[in-house]
């Protein structure tokens, strides 16, 4: 393949190693990683706001993740390869967002929602330490089908909904906005000690949704603002059930015309992210 086509090529694999860990709140952990070899994240191109990738964990006991040999660009021919593979061995996949990326040095940081319901990636993340070995499948070109916000050019009121698994999509996404934009921000947090100091340039009007302070559900508190703008933009992630309230509001009570709602269920109660990948009707198209 020669250099112009590879330069193409969406998505590639990035071996990377914890550099350090650092708890935001009693429900979320950011882990930094850099390349292996140091320089593997030079090419790693993030397209920022809710850029997504595939992360690939070792199960425990394994010094790191376990995939098939890596030096093809054929992706298909090595998750094919990776699911012939036996469960307990290969390595665990889950979906995570890029927080943010950097440049000298060369490292990504993603946070990690933490949960009682604890799976392998909840519990890799609570005992992550520096050198621990991942692989992750992210985009090798800024612009990529990995990031889903994309802010219509005639825009004129941005709503935004996300939970603690989106929290980290949701900063990234209020750092990108354009000054003065008027924006509605609902952030849904287990603690009042998980709530961040957030920087957009915006005009954001952010409300936080504390569980542990009897918040109201998601759509209720969307249902009672008064919104402003004629041409809205609207972006919701997190579990599915209340993205797919959330959503079925909008478009319905609201009448915001379905195109301009993304809508991501990034998890679902009491189904592990295996399970939700195996289960059709919990496609984007349908929450
Ligand atoms: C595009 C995309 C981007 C994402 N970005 C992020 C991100 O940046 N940070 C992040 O933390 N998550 C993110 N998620 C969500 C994350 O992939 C899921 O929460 C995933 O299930 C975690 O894997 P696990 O191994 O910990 O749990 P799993 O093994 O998948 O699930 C085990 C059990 O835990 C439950 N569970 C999963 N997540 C939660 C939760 N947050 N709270 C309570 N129970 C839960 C499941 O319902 C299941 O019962 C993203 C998902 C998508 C699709």
């Amino acid at each position: 393949m020669t250099t112009a086509e590879s330069a193409t090529v969406p998505f590639r694999f990035f071996a990377l190693r914890v550099a350090r860990t650092r708890r935001l709140g009693p429900s979320l952990v950011r882990v930094t990683f850099t390349g292996v070899p140091e320089d593997a994240l030079k090419g790693f191109a993030s397209g920022g706001r809710d850029q997504s990738l595939s992360l690939f964990l070792p199960h425990p006991g394994q010094p790191e993740p376990v995939l098939p040999p890596l030096d093809t660009e054929d992706l298909y021919a090595v998750l094919g390869a990776w699911r012939a593979m036996d469960d307990d061995v290969r390595a665990v996949m889950r979906s995570y967002t890029v927080r943010e990326q950097r440049r000298n040095p060369d490292e990504v940081d993603i946070d990690f929602a933490l949960h009682e319901d604890g799976g392998p990636a909840c519990r890799w993340a609570e005992q992550a330490s520096e050198g621990d070995r991942v692989v992750v499948l992210g985009p090798a070109v800024a612009d990529n089908t990995g990031v889903r916000f994309r802010l219509p050019e005639d825009a004129d009121e941005v709503l935004i909904w996300g939970d603690e698994t989106a929290l980290p999509a949701a900063s990234a996404i209020l750092e990108s906005l354009p000054a003065g934009l008027p924006a509605r921000v609902w952030l849904e947090v287990p603690y009042a000690a998980d709530r961040l100091e957030l920087s957009t340039d915006a005009d954001a009007t952010i409300t936080w949704l504390v569980r542990e302070e009897g918040a109201p559900a998601a759509v209720d508190a969307v249902r009672a603002a008064e919104l402003s703008g004629s041409s809205p933009y609207a972006w919701i992630a997190g579990e599915s059930g209340s993205v797919k309230a959330l959503r079925r509001h909008l478009v319905n009570e609201r009448h915001i015309d379905r195109r301009r709602v993304t809508f991501v269920g990034y998890w679902r109660k009491g189904m592990s992210e295996d399970a939700l990948r195996e289960t059709p009707e919990t496609s984007e198209d349908e929450a």
